[in-house]
């Protein structure tokens, strides 16, 4: 009988108390998860630290104090502004190929050079991103080796285009580069056979950002309310109705988001393919949030079913990355270079479904990791991890097709 006033039963944080409530403010106190009422146990090897049914003033208040959710709150709200820096910067610096005014169209090499330098500020991990990528391009027939050689000769695939990655290079053969970019995009044919709709531009529009800019909205939406669902869930019953389903609906607009870079930049040119994967991921959101509406999802019991759900979603991602690999993974290089990207994304969002649904390390030690460590904030680490993989993928796509349309 979860009555929300009543429920809490040994719930120190007295609101219930028509006497204590007329008196000075009373300490929240933090309680066991043995005190809990139903709808607040969730993870039987987190023993302590719970808040419970506080008023909301002190529950949003508790974002400064320590419990077992207060990193659970900061990993995500962290994650978000991290997020939200990246969303001002693709929106801001990085040009937009959305814009078709004439000063765009007539921007020089020079511009992209000065652009790429600065999109080279949004990659925050450079050395080790540029390792990881020479290690996982080496697996691939598309060859780095191309990116050494860029001063020297006009590449013979999709690889050149005019925002430059590279450090090494960039600040050295600055000049170089812009007399090679101009020549290079005047004399080079299209090695895709592609049509060629930009043809006798000095140097090829930007693509459009909006898939990316979607992307990042989406990361921000699921990041913003998996914080406040944290923080807001042990003030009532309803609140932790509530605020999980927004939780939920969240995770699956990451997921929708997710796809749609992917889905766009890789079939640019088939809009048929990219409705039907856009549809396809949609509907199977759509259903995703309808299900987490049944009150029955949240139960303890079906948390195995809920990662799974979730982990299916964002696994069948795997099919138009496939599609992406057979059309282009041979020739371009972008292609090859943002599929292993999403492949460390996947393995991310993989390992923090599987942390959570395992609840390791909590299940070996019980009760020792309910402030730090336990497998929930590990779980968001991943989870922001794997959605900064992705973004660099993006970043993959964009190089790619403002170097190539259709
Ligand atoms: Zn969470």
């Amino acid at each position: 009988m979860a009555s929300t006033t009543s429920s809490c039963g040994t719930c120190k944080c007295g609101a219930n108390d028509d006497k204590r409530k007329k008196k000075t403010k009373k300490k929240c106190e933090l309680v066991g998860y043995d005190e809990l009422p139903e709808w607040l146990k969730d993870n039987e090897f987190i023993h302590g630290y719970y808040r419970c049914e506080w008023p909301m003033k002190e529950t949003i208040l508790s974002i400064f104090s320590i419990h077992n959710e207060t990193l659970n709150v900061w990993t995500h709200l962290i994650g978000f502004l991290l997020f939200l820096c990246l969303t001002i910067f693709t929106a801001i610096v990085i040009p937009n190929g959305g814009s078709s005014s004439s000063s765009r169209r007539n921007a020089t090499a020079m511009d992209y050079y000065y652009w790429g330098d600065l999109m080279v500020m949004a990659n925050m991990t450079g050395v080790l991103r540029h390792e990881a990528l020479a290690a996982c391009l080496l697996l691939h027939p598309a060859d780095l080796s191309e990116h050494e050689q860029i001063s020297t000769s006009c590449p013979t695939n999709t690889s050149y285009y005019p925002f430059s990655f590279s450090h090494h290079h960039h600040h050295h053969h600055h000049q170089q580069l812009q007399q090679h970019a101009i020549q290079c995009t005047k004399s080079d044919k299209n090695p895709l056979g592609l049509q060629d709709a930009g043809a006798g531009a000095a140097v090829a529009e930007p693509i459009t950002r909006w898939p990316v800019l979607a992307y990042l909205g989406g990361a921000m939406a699921c990041l913003l309310a998996s914080s406040a669902c944290h923080l807001l869930l042990c003030h009532s019953e309803r609140a932790n109705y509530v605020t999980l389903r927004l939780d939920y609906a969240g995770i699956a607009a990451l997921i929708v988001a997710s796809f749609l870079p992917i889905v766009h930049y890789s079939f640019l040119c088939d809009p048929w393919l990219r409705r039907l994967y856009t549809g396809s991921i949609a509907a199977f959101g759509a259903a995703a949030v309808s299900a987490s509406l049944v009150p029955a999802f949240q139960s303890p019991e079906l948390r195995p079913l809920r990662a799974a759900l979730f982990s299916g979603m964002a696994a069948s991602g795997v099919v138009p990355v496939a599609h992406k690999l057979a059309l282009y993974g041979g020739t371009v290089r972008e292609a090859a270079s943002s599929a292993c990207y999403e492949a460390a994304m996947g393995a991310l969002y993989g390992l923090g479904v599987a942390v959570y649904a395992a609840r390791v390390p909590e299940r070996w030690f019980p009760g020792r990791f309910d402030l730090v460590g336990h497998s929930h904030q590990l779980f968001h680490l991943l989870v922001v991890a794997g959605a900064y993989a992705h973004y660099l993928g993006g970043l993959e796509y964009l190089k790619w097709r403002d170097a190539v349309k259709c």
